[in-house]
């Protein structure tokens, strides 16, 4: 059955899926007085809330107290019979999922959306199908913000047995050996979380650097941090098959022929936009080849009354850019302002052991760009790495434009190296220089203070014009 209301819509907008960015839409829009529906086949907060960034970072956090305990007793603490309880952290994080989910559930209706518990597809343009409560509404526009999933078809034997991700933070027991294929940002963190837990940890990753997109110094200090801490990483390797092993676990095959045992296989090779049978074609909604949905710089489909943010879209897929993708499509449609995210500069953290931080260029991709560089790096141990008795080091490096002096990109590897970079994304992104990080004075003792005290670059590249 369909209903339409004399004259209209059901709704002014129906949002297609309830994660950071669909949520963000709904809220926006009813808070402005429009009816507004928000469906959602699983559980309202999607992946940042239920399966990625929340969840991920509180077992990050407590991977930490390992390494923390570790160096306590350089600081003259005894720590003797610390123990690691894995099933109390599983449920404390899901209980705080729960309550975030709770609290999105409560915003959201607070602002006057209605949540509807069930797939929603389309069926045409104006209409969507409640999957579970086989019924159909319509609306003027239509919000898709379905996000994506891990991929899992690598077409090889045992696949079956591999998890990802979204098993990752419900397993029962911690797995005593880890295979993690894939040399992503997420695979690296969990990897870390692993070998935090003292399980053995071993990358399988077919390129040659883990990390692609970074800034190839950053890529090889974490890959050397991860190794110093007992991860075993194997690049330009591929996973060849999985078979059961007699004793309990695994056997993972590589291209190569060597073999890796393993009580748990987790694949993190990239995510899937959540496409499949929403009913695109109907709608007149294109997609490009990997499936993600195609939109202009407002987010607009090729269907005139279809929008799509966040990870659908393929775009940059990190929360605070599904978020504001969401924003600026409420300022395009409800608010009379079209608005396109702005996508430069953005920051971007790994949560792995040792953390990275970075906003701007790669000195890579400002090469490409820029014919004079200047290189500012530093590559000092942290102070209480000292006492501690920990041989590391943490990397500071800028990368800045030799015509202009701008700060065009800012990289750290190290302790606390998010927090730093998203303050510093606030210089680089109104176009500080590097005369305004030297006329900052330095706030001493503290690691963030080498960002202003680098005094002559580590190198000068000066491209020809020829060339
Ligand atoms: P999602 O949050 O995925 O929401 C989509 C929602 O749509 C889901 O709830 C889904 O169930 C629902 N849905 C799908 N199809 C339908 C349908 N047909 N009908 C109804 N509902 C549907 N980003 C960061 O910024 N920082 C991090 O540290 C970070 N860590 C991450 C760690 C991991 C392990 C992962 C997997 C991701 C991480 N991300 C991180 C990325 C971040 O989670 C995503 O960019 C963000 O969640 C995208 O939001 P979204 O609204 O586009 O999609």
């Amino acid at each position: 059955m369909t209903s339409r209301r004399a004259g209209g819509y059901d709704y002014d907008l129906f949002v297609i899926g309830a994660g950071s960015a669909g949520v963000r839409a709904a809220r926006l829009t009813a808070e402005l007085g429009k009816r507004v529906a928000i469906a959602e086949e699983s559980r309202v907060g999607g992946t940042c809330v239920l399966r990625g960034c929340v969840p991920k970072k509180l077992f990050v956090n407590a991977a930490h107290y390992a390494e923390a305990f570790g160096d306590a007793v350089g600081f003259g603490w005894r720590v003797e019979g610390v123990h690691f309880d894995w099933p109390t952290l599983t449920s404390n994080v899901a209980g705080d999922v729960s309550l975030l989910s709770s609290i999105y559930i409560r915003n959201l209706e607070k602002a006057g959306a209605e949540i509807i518990p069930s797939r929603a597809v389309l069926e045409d343009a104006h209409t969507v199908r409640l999957v579970a409560e086989h019924r159909t509404v319509t609306a003027e526009y239509i919000l898709i913000s379905v996000g994506g999933r891990p991929r899992r078809d690598l077409p090889i034997p045992g696949i079956e047995h591999v998890i990802t991700s979204d098993e990752f933070f419900h397993l029962e027991r911690l797995p005593k050996r880890v295979l993690i294929v894939g040399g992503s940002y997420i695979a690296t963190e969990i990897a870390s979380i692993f070998a935090g837990f003292g399980a053995e940890t071993t990358i399988i990753h077919r390129g040659s650097e883990i990390l692609r997109g970074f800034d190839n110094e950053v890529r090889h200090e974490l890959c050397s941090a991860l190794e110093r801490r007992g991860i075993t990483v194997m690049t330009n390797e591929e996973l060849a098959g999985i078979a059961e092993a007699a004793g309990g676990g695994y056997i993972a095959t590589l291209k190569s022929r060597a073999t890796v045992a393993a009580d748990q296989v987790l694949l993190a090779i990239g995510r899937h936009p959540n496409t499949a049978g929403l009913g695109l074609e109907k709608a007149g909604v294109t997609v490009d080849g990997t499936g993600s949905i195609k939109v202009d710089a407002c987010s607009r489909t090729d269907a005139a009354n279809i929008y799509a943010v966040g990870d659908v879209t393929g775009r940059l897929q990190f929360t605070p850019v599904a978020i504001r993708e969401a924003a600026a499509f409420v300022q395009t449609v409800f608010e009379g302002r079209p608005t396109a995210v702005d996508y430069d500069n953005v920051p971007v953290a790994v949560f792995a052991n040792p953390e990275v931080g970075s906003v701007g260029l790669s000195e890579e991709a400002a090469r490409e760009r820029h014919p004079s560089l200047d290189i500012y790096r530093s590559h000092f141990k942290p102070l209480p790495y000292r006492v501690a008795g920990r041989d590391e080091r943490m990397l500071m490096k800028l990368v800045v434009d030799g015509e202009t002096d701008r700060v065009l990109g800012c990289h750290f590897v190290g302790p606390n190296a998010a927090e730093m970079v998203q303050l510093v994304a606030i210089a680089v992104k109104m176009g500080a220089t590097k005369a305004d990080f030297d006329a900052t004075t330095a706030l001493h003792p503290t690691l963030a203070e080498e960002i202003v005290t680098m005094a002559r670059p580590a190198e000068r590249i000066r491209r020809e014009a020829a060339e």
